[in-house]
């Protein structure tokens, strides 16, 4: 179940894939209200009848059942466990080879079978939101002899994970069954799973025989990797080329950081580079949220504190046009990053700005044209997999 919320308001969206005994696949959507009855009732590996849903076109981008419809269900469908024996399938496969990913879009949507060779230490995430997920990267070599980065997110192998570790412990490298991965360019080429994405341990597949044989003989000492330039891990350098790729992919949930050496070719200054912010404490750290000025003593007003203070304290916010010999990027600056930039405190530089208009704009323009190692921080921005991600640049700190 996800919750989104969009200009038009909020709400909730559950839906489930299921597969039937003539291979059929489906995704079944429900919202709000159906959402909440259906949820609890719906299991993985369950067998359900299913009536009075309504039928329609799927949306190919985010769904890769081998329909071309999906099923909404309303309050008035019903969702039956079956009580009969019948012999259905748990998980359709259809899938890709490692190096067919060359040529496939980004987006798209795939199943791959092949042997975990390295596992990542889980991560923890922190999203915009301020809610936190679990990442875990794996390296995964099939029999077309490339290998590629799988990121799990949050619960998705949760279960799986530590069984295929106790495995490696043993000495065991297991063929492993992906269902429903999504194509990044996250360093190259990477794949991450999505909300109904499954990892199935020694699937009895014809396709798991032949990547075991294919491994066992050794076949994997001479691979390709898909994934080469910073893929999986926080803080690696890249290029505003990648960064800007990263952006509009949308590939990556969750937050990641990397950093990018660049000259800043312009700075928005028009509307000011800092505000006035709260100085009010909470525990340990300010509150500083943008205060206003009101009334005729022109005190300051927090409206989270909802009090009021004589002075305020100038934080630094403001955006800048950044490049390297491959791109350009608008980045977010706060106020460690416009400090490292002006060299001196907002506080300092609101002072220039009051007092000395001509140097003021003399350290703004001064700061156009150096060069900077930038720690970017690229954060996804959305409510629910269902829509492209929107990423967002924030330059954390700014080193001459
Ligand atoms: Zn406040």
């Amino acid at each position: 179940m996800r919750k989104w919320h969009n200009a038009r308001g909020e709400g909730k969206v559950f839906s489930f894939d299921v597969v039937d005994e003539h291979q059929g696949e489906i995704r079944l959507t429900c919202f709000n209200q159906v959402a909440e009855k259906f949820e609890p009732m719906v299991q993985v590996g369950g067998v359900y009848v299913i009536s009075k849903g309504s039928l329609k076109p799927k949306r190919k981008e985010f769904n890769n059942t081998n329909s071309d419809y999906e099923i909404s269900l309303e309050l008035s469908s019903v969702v039956e466990e079956c009580s009969e024996e019948v012999d259905i399938p748990r998980v359709i496969y259809q899938f890709s080879k490692v190096r067919d990913l060359q040529e496939m879009d980004f987006g798209s949507v795939m199943d791959i079978c092949g042997i975990p060779e390295t596992i990542g230490e889980a991560a923890v995430i922190m999203r915009r939101d301020g809610t936190e997920t679990q990442k875990r990267t794996m390296t995964v070599v099939d029999d077309s002899g490339c290998s590629v980065e799988v990121t799990a997110w949050g619960t998705i192998g949760a279960e799986t994970i530590p069984q295929l570790e106790q495995m490696f412990q043993q000495g065991l490298r297991p063929v492993v069954a992906f269902k429903g991965l999504r194509l990044g360019n996250f360093g190259g080429r990477s794949l991450s799973t999505i909300s109904s994405s499954q990892i199935n341990i020694d699937p009895e597949v014809p396709e798991a025989a032949a990547v075991r044989n294919w491994y066992a003989q050794g076949g994997a000492q001479n691979k390709t990797s898909l994934t080469t330039a910073y893929g999986g891990r926080a803080d690696k350098k890249c290029t505003f080329g990648m960064l800007k790729d990263e952006q509009s992919s949308g590939s990556l949930p969750g937050t990641l950081f990397l950093q990018v050496t660049g000259t800043i070719s312009f700075i928005r200054s028009d509307s000011g580079v800092m505000y006035p912010a709260c100085p009010r404490m909470n525990g340990e750290r300010a509150c500083n949220k943008k205060m206003r000025q009101e009334g005729q003593d022109e005190k300051w007003y927090c409206e989270k504190c909802q009090s009021e203070s004589p002075t305020v304290d100038w934080r630094y916010i403001f955006s800048i046009l950044a490049m390297d010999h491959t791109s350009a990027c608008w980045l977010s600056l706060f106020n460690e990053a416009g400090e490292s930039i002006f060299g001196m405190t907002a506080n300092q530089l609101k002072d220039l700005q009051d007092n000395n208009t001509l140097e003021y704009e003399r350290v703004v323009s001064a700061a156009n044209f150096k060069t900077f190692h930038f720690k970017v921080r690229v954060a996804e921005d959305t409510y629910n997999d269902e829509r492209p991600a929107l990423m967002r640049c924030g330059a954390l700190s700014a080193l001459p």
